[in-house]
């Protein structure tokens, strides 16, 4: 239960990191709700906790959507992470983005299971309506803040595994196995403005300690 509290702490950190940013998505917007969400095993099991998953409907829907064709990643971050910092090739993906709603999307165009959506749900902000727009547009910092919280995430489910939302329901089990943080990936261009996330992230209150009690120290300095 502890990395729970550790991963909605992460999850409160990024709430309020993305509170005041100039946000289109709003209430309804759902466009990137798809099938090809990735997680870690940890966020299933805090996701797996809401309330909405006891409906019949939604499990009739899960079953439906493992039917059809879903992204699975091919590496996990760290693992993309490792290989950047170490300048080496980093790995080839080759699993396929597809068509389809996420099952936890109600015909109201909102999520079912919102309080415990996963991070590459919440990591979804765009600058622009991509209804209206065609696609969406993210600021490059927001990136670097979003790979570093799903850098966080998987360090603190570094026995467990990712791979795609869908795979996890179905209990397969995932051939991608965590890895530990090996640093964070920052562009040259924003380690300064990082060091401030790097700061707040450290301080940053879980239990009677801070986020610095569950990550290796050398990646805040
Ligand atoms: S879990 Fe919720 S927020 Fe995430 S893709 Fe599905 S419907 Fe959208």
């Amino acid at each position: 239960m502890e990395a729970q509290k550790v991963l909605q702490a992460l999850y409160t950190f990024y709430d309020e990191f993305t509170t005041n940013l100039p946000v289109a998505c709003g209430l309804g917007c759902a466009t990137c709700c798809s099938v090809n969400v990735s997680v870690t095993s940890l966020e299933v099991r805090f996701l797996r906790q809401h309330p909405a998953l006891a409906k019949q409907p939604l499990q009739d829907a899960i079953t439906a959507a493992q039917d059809r064709p879903y992204f699975s990643p091919s590496f996990t971050t760290n693992e993309l992470a490792k290989a950047c910092l170490n300048r080496r090739q980093p790995p080839e993906e080759i699993g396929i983005h597809a068509s389809g709603q996420c099952p936890f999307l109600g015909k109201d165009g909102l999520c079912q299971v919102y309080a415990n959506r996963p991070f590459s749900c919440r990591a979804m902000l765009s600058t622009c309506r991509c209804t209206q727009d065609g696609e969406a547009v993210m600021a490059p910092f927001i990136y670097t803040v979003n790979l570093a919280m799903y850098q966080m995430i998987e360090h603190l489910d570094k026995k467990g595994t990712s791979g795609n939302m869908l795979d996890f329901w179905a209990e397969k089990s995932s051939p991608l196995p965590n890895r530990a943080i090996p640093g964070f990936l920052v562009p040259p261009e924003e380690k300064s403005r990082f060091r401030g996330i790097k700061t707040a992230l450290r301080k940053f209150p879980v239990n009677s300690g801070s986020l610095e009690d569950f990550f290796p120290a050398d990646i805040f300095r």
